[in-house]
């Protein structure tokens, strides 16, 4: 392959107290790959501005009349990271051989940007940055992220473990991307569905340069939420479950009742109140998951996503 042309996507919401140092970092990478010949003279930085409400994209405008490899794009207003990222990602998967994204604040370690881009020049699609731990991480933070991937992985979602979003992706990844049409597209699970050869390279997490995290508990409880329900079937078959396991307890309970009755030993009117209350309970969620199960199957329809790509061809 000829000296790939690579785009760095970073996506920045109120970022303003970041973007100097974050533009100043990136552009010193890309000079030196330059100069090493990993990659083209034309590769770039774009900064993707969330509806920021700060500065941000008067930032972005003065430091790409700094540096000549800094280009920027303005959402009309704020989307969300998943969203921005991948309004990035398909504005310039056509202006690059890969495009890597990652965070504004740089908590991902940019030094790994180059292991990246050698996986790519070796015929790599996809290259996951995985961190190693996250010493750096409040206590909360550190617990409820771990926590995320173990319940992910229980409701059957495909997720790289310890993978955010800092990865590099090559222009038939990125086409298959623009193929999933769904409107809530959780591109960390997305990814791995999508096949060909993909990769990891191992960093470590690092403090934010400035600024304070814009993900709130609530915005991580949504996100995940989001994961969930946009990959799996799990929560309804799991209504399913929960009905037939409080049917069966109900039997149980007729059967101690029946054994109560014949050995006069009841409390009266127990069996007629308590009894078709589990019943009935347990009749309608088993009712409700079998709807359940038919809307699953409606909504994987409704999604249309695509069920194949090609890697190779032999003419
Ligand atoms: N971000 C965004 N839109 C939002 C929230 C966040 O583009 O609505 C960006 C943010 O500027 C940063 C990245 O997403 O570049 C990750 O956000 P943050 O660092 O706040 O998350 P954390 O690292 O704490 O999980
Ligand atoms: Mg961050």
């Amino acid at each position: 392959m000829s000296i790939p042309q690579i785009g760095i996507i970073s996506p920045c919401y109120n970022e303003a107290l970041v973007l100097n140092e974050t533009s100043m970092r990136l552009t010193s990478i890309l000079e030196e790959l330059i100069s090493k010949n990993s990659i083209s003279e034309n590769s770039f930085i774009a900064f993707i501005d969330d509806g920021s409400t700060d500065s941000t994209w008067k930032s972005i405008e003065e430091n790409s009349k700094k540096y000549s490899h800094v280009k920027g794009l303005k959402l009309a207003k704020n989307v969300g990271h998943q969203n921005a990222l991948l309004a990035g990602l398909l504005t310039y998967k056509d202006e690059a051989d890969a495009l890597i994204s990652i965070d504004a604040d740089l908590q991902d370690d940019v030094i790994v940007i180059e292991e990246m881009i050698n996986k790519f020049s070796q015929g790599t699609d996809v290259v996951y940055g995985v961190r190693k731990e996250r010493k750096k991480d409040s206590f909360f933070k550190r617990n409820t992220a771990l926590l995320f991937y173990r319940l992910m992985k229980k409701m059957r979602v495909n997720l790289v473990y310890n993978h955010a979003d800092f990865r590099l992706c090559s222009k038939r990844v990125l086409n298959a991307l623009d193929e999933y049409g769904e409107v809530n597209l959780f591109i960390r699970g997305i990814i791995p569905t999508i096949g060909f050869n993909q990769d990891v390279v191992y960093y470590d997490r690092l403090e934010r340069l400035a600024g304070k995290s814009k993900y709130s508990f609530f915005k991580m409880v949504s996100f995940a939420w989001n994961g969930i329900t946009s990959f799996s079937n799990y929560p309804l078959r799991l209504v399913t479950i929960i009905g037939f396991v409080i049917f069966f307890l109900c039997l149980l309970m007729s059967g101690y009742a029946l054994f109560g009755l014949y050995t006069g030993n009841y409390v009266p009117g127990w069996l007629s109140t308590v009894l078709p209350m589990y019943f009935l309970g347990g009749v309608q969620l088993f009712c409700f998951g079998i709807i359940g199960e038919y809307i699953g199957k409606i909504y994987s329809e409704v999604k249309k996503r695509p069920r194949y790509f090609i890697d190779k061809k032999i003419d």
